[in-house]
């Protein structure tokens, strides 16, 4: 499994720098996760404002 940024994502980059394994990048309409590099650590979505970040 992997966490998933949702349409909630504001493009903000919060999340980006606290991926332990760089799994973030900037997408064609909002930040987006590679689901093959994510270890499910949830780092992430303790920093997201709008709460756009769940496990997948
Ligand atoms: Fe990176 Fe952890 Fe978020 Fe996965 S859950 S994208 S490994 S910070």
């Amino acid at each position: 499994m992997a966490h998933v940024i949702s349409d909630e994502c504001v493009s903000c980059g919060a999340c980006e720098a606290e991926c332990p394994v760089s799994a973030i990048s900037q997408g064609a309409d909002h930040y987006q996760i590679d689901a093959d590099a994510c270890v499910d650590c949830g780092a992430c979505a303790a920093q997201c404002p709008t709460g756009a970040i769940s496990q997948g």
